[in-house]
């Protein structure tokens, strides 16, 4: 059984069991008789279904949003007025790119031969969530899957399994065969066993980078097609001629959205040394504003961190950093009273090559580091392992794009730092991993290319391969 936890005020919400191992296979198992179903289905069954869940998901909005509020302590309106409308989009839009799904095509590539290119789906996808997003990640993982005509069985995190179970049943409920979305629960080993079940045909994690690996390494025996979002260090670029007041509010809600927990929230920020003194001031000034409270109240801009452990984690990070010698200007401290609150942090002072820098907190910490000339700027930027998401932060539309080209990142912000759509593919490269949520292409990463070639030339006696 896993206790779920009210993170605002650590109250327990209810216990929930946790799958057995043999719990994994039978839901492959439900998975794969559905998948030969699905498989058949038209590219419009298959949307209908899409876009009845999303209408499931407006008609429950109020209860989703209610739980996951409680299982996350993200506030009330972020979820009511952002993340659930989000995911009914991002479900319509699966939806349409079921139906325009590219790859098919017919042409002579060789003399005498029709070809055909056509898009299948993969099979039975084992997908495994993380805790900061339930909802967009359960609908990130599954959306495209099954646009693509394939079966997915699912994990949510241990501790926020309640909206995935949800949409689950809204599935069943919109008409998709039994078992087409199935959900398993528990930790590492039940997603370990996902992972490895000789019934997975491909595996898709959001997750750490460690956890990413560890997937990895679980899909090699059965060479599983693998798809990773994984970790992020966001770097914002901070140059000379930016609007420095923009930029801090622009940054602000960058790394602290979610209680910065937050794949792509704005971690890093290198500002260009003649405005150093400027945007630290702006900075600390916009973190300074962002009102930490109770989830429920319409006044939180954010609220607390997802645990106890993860809080004592992200307090850690500070603490070694002021040891190493860097400086808090704002926050830092863990406030008193229930809940697991952590406020937004500036951190100055800071060694580029320190792990305040390097590594991702997912908290609302802030680390501003100066630079002198747009090169150094690009490598600082660079050098971490990660490679997901960046900002840039001028008025010169030259040097943003070129700066742009240079960053090794899934995505670049220009003059602001978060916003996302769902006709625009979500992934990163380096230790930040590879696939894309969202997009057309996203659903293209859950299906297979098939060649299909057709004679058409006139018989012709052959001199040779001839039959005895
Ligand atoms: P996590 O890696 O601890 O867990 C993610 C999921 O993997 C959980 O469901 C967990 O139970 C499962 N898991 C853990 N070890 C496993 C194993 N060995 N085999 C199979 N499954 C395993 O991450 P988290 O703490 O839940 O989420 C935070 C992480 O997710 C951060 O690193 C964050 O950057 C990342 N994230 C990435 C994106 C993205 O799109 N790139 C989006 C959201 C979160």
């Amino acid at each position: 059984m896993t206790e779920l936890v009210n993170p605002a005020d650590g109250v327990r919400l209810e216990e929930i069991a946790d799958s057995e191992v043999a719990d994994v296979a039978k839901a492959v198992a439900e998975a794969r008789a559905a998948f030969e179903q699905w498989r058949e289905a038209t590219p419009g069954e298959r949307a209908k279904v899409l876009l009845k869940v999303a209408d499931l998901v407006e008609r429950d909005a109020p209860q989703i949003t209610q739980r996951e509020v409680e299982e996350t302590g993200k506030p009330l309106a972020v979820m009511r007025d952002g993340e659930l409308p989000f995911s009914v989009d991002n479900l319509r839009f699966f939806a349409g790119a079921a139906r325009s799904l590219d790859g098919t095509g017919a042409g002579v590539l060789s003399s005498g031969y029709t070809s055909m290119l056509i898009r299948r789906p993969i099979g039975v996808v084992g997908s495994i969530a993380p805790w900061n997003f339930p909802l967009v990640m359960a609908v990130w993982k599954i959306g495209p899957a099954v646009a693509a005509g394939n079966a997915v069985v699912i994990k949510p995190a241990p501790r926020t399994p309640r909206s995935t179970l949800a949409l689950a049943r809204l599935f069943e409920e919109a008409g998709a065969p039994r078992g087409l979305v199935g959900v398993v629960t528990g930790g590492a080993e039940i997603g370990s066993s996902l992972v490895r079940d000789p019934g997975v045909d491909m595996v898709s994690v959001t997750g750490s980078t460690a956890t990413g690996r560890e997937v990895m390494r679980g899909a090699v025996d059965g060479l599983k097609r693998v798809h990773l979002e994984l970790g992020g260090k966001a770097p914002a670029l901070v140059f000379e001629d930016a609007d420095l007041a923009e930029m801090a509010s622009g940054v602000a809600m960058g790394a602290t959205y979610n209680t910065g927990q937050d794949c792509t929230a704005a971690t890093r920020v290198y500002v260009q040394r003649s405005v150093y003194a400027a945007a630290v001031d702006a900075l600390a000034d916009a973190l300074g504003r962002v009102r930490a409270g109770d989830p429920m109240s319409d006044k939180s801009d954010i609220g607390p961190l997802i645990s106890a452990e993860h809080r004592e984690r992200v307090a850690g990070f500070v603490r070694r950093a002021v040891a190493d010698g860097a400086r808090v200007a704002v926050g830092g401290e863990v406030p008193g009273g229930p809940g697991f609150y952590f406020p937004p942090t500036l951190v100055l002072d800071a060694d580029q090559r320190s792990e305040i820098v390097q590594d991702e907190i997912f908290g609302p910490v802030v680390v501003v580091v100066p630079f002198d000339e747009e090169d150094q700027g690009v490598r600082l930027a660079n050098d971490t392992r990660y490679g997901l998401a960046s900002s840039i932060w001028t008025r010169d539309v030259a040097r943003a794009l070129r700066v742009a080209h240079r960053l090794d990142v899934g995505v670049t912000w220009i003059n602001d730092h978060l916003p996302i759509a769902s006709e625009a593919p979500h992934g990163g490269v380096k230790g930040s991993g590879f696939g894309k949520d969202m997009s057309q292409e996203a659903v293209g990463e859950y299906s297979v290319t098939r060649h299909l070639m057709i004679k058409h030339a006139a018989p012709v006696a052959r001199d040779s391969f001839r039959p005895a």
